[in-house]
């Protein structure tokens, strides 16, 4: 008769696998067990079997020619299925048994004992066996002895688990490029008791070097201010994570990205700390090259600003009386000129006005940035201060301007003069990279709490790459640099977009145009 399978198999083969002793050579140990069991036992035959899929397997055995038997006809595929010990005083009599070619024919089994081992999540991965070719009564005195040498079984499978994992840990501790320490704070002075080969090989001190002394020595003279935290991690017995300044065998200083850790035993007692350090040298040498650069970059955005500042407060009235001459100049003496200097006269003031443009775009960039631009927020529709903000737009250069507005109003919460000039000033984009006889198309909706305005024009489209450099500062894509432009335009719609709680940006691809877009909160409808 065929065993059925243990309801647990599937763990049962996972524990019998991490013992990794299936077809392994003979074992002392193991084999000292076996023939106690046949001296004690007084049988012909004892096994240490482990069932695994679709065999039992002998790790240890007497008395028989193979090393392994099909898991169907297995006496141990029995055994497996109960915790307690399987008797089977005589095959013979016993259904299950009787016409099992192990009692047919060789060895001719006719009395079984079998005391399950089992793995270390509580399955039973095989049995400690007592086997006779004749009848046999099995004492009690006899099942406790095959019970205890079960147990020593047990004791050594439960030995190899520990040893293969502590080889395993040893082997990653070798093996990693991670220094390894591992201090016993029990000693005075919290000396190193072991250090891996990372640890040799990133401070130049060999283990003989290392152990017995405090991780300290690591200082040279010239103990970094971290030492103290760390001093204070110890002491209270708690982990440590940080970078300090270290020196090698050679005197070589080094970064030591540090991490400590305490181990307590079960019952909370410090056993040891254990230290794992990375050579972070290279990655802080990085760190403070690109720190450096961007101290630089922000120095010269601050000499930037400053001269910004400078342009906008010392050029401002100089400017304006500039201006004022040349009104005066055209208006009070333009008789006594004559075209052509008339016309000297209104190119200059057309340059002086372009000037104040940019000054007037600098003030209001650097009032929005430090935040000092007063908002005057009222509520609105957004069609009526697009049309409004249009109205100067709507014949430039042969270029269509189409507007698609919503049939219900767009209710919208804002500053009616700053919305109509980032408006003015899309638009205006719009138009300057359109090419001639093209449509500029305007269109407003609302959704989700929205009011949403889109200018989509027909120009040159701008890269993926600088469509985010162009809503900063003097941004401008690469390469298309033109004579009338300050890089500010895009740069102060943003920030008066975003001072009212909005969003602003631009999808475009190259040779097909582009659409910019803001969105603001709408104003409930009234
Ligand atoms: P300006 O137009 O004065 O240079 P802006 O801040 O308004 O400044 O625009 C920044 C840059 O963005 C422009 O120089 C141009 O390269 C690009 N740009 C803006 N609008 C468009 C547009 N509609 N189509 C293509 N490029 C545009």
């Amino acid at each position: 008769m065929v065993a059925s399978l243990p309801a647990n198999e599937k763990d049962r083969i996972q524990a019998l696998r991490r013992y990794a002793i299936l077809d392994t050579p003979p074992e002392p140990a193991f084999d000292r067990i076996i023939s106690l069991v046949a001296r004690l036992l007084k049988v012909p035959i004892a096994t240490v079997t482990l069932v695994d899929e679709h065999r039992q397997w002998f790790k240890a055995y007497c008395g028989l020619d193979e090393s392994e038997t099909d898991r169907d006809i297995a006496f141990c595929s029995h055994a497996i299925l109960q915790d307690e010990m399987l008797i089977v005083p005589d095959t013979h009599k016993d259904p299950r048994f009787v016409n099992n070619p192990l009692v047919t024919g060789k060895p001719y089994i006719r009395f079984y004992a079998g005391m399950p081992l089992k793995g270390y999540n509580g399955s039973n991965i095989g049995v400690l066996c007592a086997i006779d070719t004749v009848p046999r009564e099995f004492s009690s005195e006899q099942q406790a002895i095959l019970e205890d040498l079960a147990e020593i079984v047990n004791e050594e499978l439960r030995f190899r688990l520990a040893t293969l994992e502590k080889n395993l840990l040893a082997a990653a501790v070798n093996h990693v490029n991670a220094g390894v320490i591992v201090t016993d704070p029990n000693q005075p002075g919290n000396p190193i008791i072991y250090c891996n080969p990372a640890f040799t090989e990133i401070t130049g001190y060999e283990p003989e070097e290392a152990i017995g002394r405090s991780c300290r020595f690591l200082q040279g003279e010239h103990p970094d201010p971290e030492q103290q935290e760390i001093a204070k991690a110890i002491a209270e017995r708690r982990p440590y994570r940080g970078l300090l300044l270290n020196y090698r065998k050679n005197g070589e200083p080094f970064w030591n990205s540090l991490l400590i850790s305490p181990v307590f035993d079960e019952q909370g007692n410090l056993l040891n700390f254990v230290g794992l350090q990375h050579d972070v040298t290279d990655r802080k040498r990085d760190m403070d090259t690109l720190q450096e650069n961007f101290e630089r970059l922000k120095e010269l955005e601050r000499l930037r600003d400053s001269l910004t500042n400078m342009i906008i407060h010392d050029l401002r009235s100089p400017l304006s009386v500039t201006m004022g001459y040349l009104d005066f100049l055209r208006g009070e003496i333009s008789g006594k000129l004559d075209e052509e200097e008339l016309d000297l006269i209104r190119r200059a003031r057309e340059s002086a006005d372009e000037i104040n443009v940019m000054i007037t775009s600098l003030l209001d960039v650097s009032r929005l940035e430090s935040g000092k631009m007063p908002l005057d927020i009222t509520e609105s529709n957004l069609e009526d201060i697009t049309q409004w903000a249009l109205a100067d737009e709507l014949t430039l250069k042969g270029v269509r301007l189409k507007l698609e507005l919503p049939a219900e109003p767009v209710p919208v919460r804002c500053d009616l003069g700053l919305i109509s000039r980032v408006i003015g000033n899309l638009v205006g984009n719009a138009f300057k990279y359109s090419p001639e006889e093209s449509t500029v198309t305007v269109r407003i909706a609302s959704d989700e709490g929205k009011a949403r305005f889109f200018v989509t024009d027909a120009g040159p489209g701008i890269p993926l790459e600088d469509q985010k450099r162009i809503f900063e500062k003097f941004g401008q894509v690469k390469g298309t640099r033109r004579v009338h432009s300050t890089g500010l335009g895009l740069t102060f719609c943003k920030l008066a977009i975003e001072a009212q709680g909005g969003s602003i940006g631009v999808n475009s691809e190259v040779g097909r145009g582009s659409t910019f877009w803001f969105s603001l909160p709408a104003a409930t409808r009234k």
